[in-house]
């Protein structure tokens, strides 16, 4: 076993055994405690804000109960940080996108080619125990948001239970629980994805005409997603919290003349619309003719609102944010391919088929999933398997306690840890500029997840 993987176990018992100081009492706790997702949402739809505040006593002000996001988020005590998740430029990776599907009930133009692409067959695909244990592993080692994405993670048939599950990690570290969706089938599972605890949803959307939509998604279906959006807006309104950014794909003489109206979405709704800069992938028929550089968006928007100014991001957004004074919502650019933002990368991407991919225009990629199949002859983990997996590993912790006094952890955990550090210390600063993109082998975008 490397140095690294003993620090780890050692580092990993002190955080699981750390006190925990609550109503200024100290107590050894193992998991940090939450009231639910579904608790918060009823006390806050069932009891409004009072209208008239009672006059206060400067410095006897009374506390402003927390929203449902400082609650669900439960602001930790700083942990240290893993070193298998910080790569050689210092970067501290603590936020993972997992594809939970490689299908997709849309077919957009920029993302994947007409005839679809090659499906994995469905003993390579993640199953739903082996998606929430990697959570775990990656929670337990500090990463904190988890995004959700694909394929379109919505037609996941289980998409619901495997939220309510991954929103448990709250106990255990997890802060953001945030999906990437086209919001096709979004509407319906709204409501039980809130109650598992989703904080935020990047819903793709790249024109306000249903006639270009067609064109541009090759699918109907501009309404549906137009009312899940409706939705998250009306939740919002009644404290839900949901942060919503609308990702839009801007492509040079199809639908930058839409990028006014998307504006002003903004102009009364609380949501930041993120302009994308058209990326190239296998089999989505790339042109730098066709990319659409963020400085002429800008200089679009600059036309109609010369005031439009930068607002402050947060350090490691992707997105360059800015604001028009007076509107509500916010605007952002997503500039991979004119001004990378890799400086500050703090993303790892798992693919449906359980690769680690550290950077999204990179092809290096270690699979996961075999070495976590490794314990069950290299076939897909059910729950089943998982429980009398777990149980072994349990018996041989314990055993291991008895004899040495520490916990540790699982040799698969040991193993998956040993390889994922090695793929993020294999990272490299920063991906190929324009010129060389276009021509690197890479997935197409539906197999890597946005
Ligand atoms: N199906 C979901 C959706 O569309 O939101 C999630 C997966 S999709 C691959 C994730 C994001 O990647 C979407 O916001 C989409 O607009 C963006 N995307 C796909 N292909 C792209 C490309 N060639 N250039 C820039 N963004 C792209
Ligand atoms: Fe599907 Fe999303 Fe790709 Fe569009 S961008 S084809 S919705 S995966
Ligand atoms: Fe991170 Fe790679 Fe994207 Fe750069 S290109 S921001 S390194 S994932």
């Amino acid at each position: 076993m490397s140095e690294a993987t003993v620090q780890q176990m050692i580092s990993s018992f002190i955080r699981q055994t750390r006190p925990c100081f609550r109503g200024g009492k100290a107590f050894r706790c193992h998991r940090r405690l939450l009231s639910t997702a579904a608790e918060v949402r009823q006390t806050e739809v069932t009891e409004p804000p009072p209208r008239w505040q009672p006059h206060t006593v400067p410095g006897d002000q009374p506390r402003a109960p927390p929203t449902r996001l400082q609650r669900l988020r439960n602001e930790p005590e700083p942990r240290q940080f893993s070193s298998f998740l910080t790569d050689n430029y210092a970067r501290e990776h603590n936020y993972l996108r997992i594809s939970v599907t490689e299908r997709c009930n849309l077919r957009c133009t920029y993302c994947m080619p007409e005839e679809g692409v090659q499906l994995s067959p469905p003993a390579h695909l993640l199953t739903t125990p082996e998606i929430v244990y990697l959570s775990s592993v990656f929670v337990d080692q500090g990463v904190d948001k988890i995004r959700l994405t694909g394929g379109e993670p919505t037609v996941r048939k289980d998409i619901v239970n495997l939220m309510q599950q991954i929103g448990q990690l709250r106990n255990n570290g997890l802060k953001e629980l945030c999906l990437t969706t086209n919001g096709i089938s979004l509407y319906r599972k709204l409501d039980a994805m809130v109650d598992s605890g989703l904080t935020a949803v990047n819903l793709s959307l790249d024109t306000l005409s249903e006639g270009l939509f067609a064109i541009m998604t090759r699918r109907n279906g501009h309404s549906a997603v137009m009312k899940s959006m409706n939705r998250i807006l009306e939740m919002n309104k009644m404290g839900a919290g949901i942060k919503l950014k609308i990702n839009c794909v801007v492509m040079r003489g199809i639908n930058e003349r839409e990028i006014i109206p998307f504006v002003e979405m903004g102009k009364e709704q609380d949501l930041e619309v993120r302009f994308i800069e058209y990326m190239p992938f296998d089999g989505n028929k790339w042109s730098e003719r066709k990319m659409l550089p963020y400085q002429e968006m800008l200089a679009i928007i600059r036309e109609k609102y010369p005031s439009v100014g930068k607002a402050t991001g947060h350090p490691n957004d992707t997105s360059k944010t800015y604001k028009v004074p007076g509107f509500v919502g916010r605007i952002g650019f997503i500039t991979s391919m004119t001004d990378n933002f890799c400086g500050t990368c703090n993303r790892l991407r798992i693919t449906s088929d359980g690769n680690l991919k550290v950077c999204l225009f990179g092809n290096a990629e270690v699979s996961l999933r075999d070495i976590l199949r490794e314990s069950n002859n290299g076939e897909p983990i059910d729950q089943e398997a998982m429980e009398a997996i777990k149980q072994v590993e349990m018996d041989r912790r314990q055993g291991l306690s008895s004899s040495t006094g520490a916990l540790g952890v699982s040799r698969r955990e040991a193993k998956l840890l040993d390889v994922i550090g090695m793929a993020v210390k294999r990272k490299k600063e920063k991906h190929a500029g324009m010129g060389e993109l276009e021509h690197m082998e890479n997935r197409p975008m539906i197999l890597i997840g946005g």
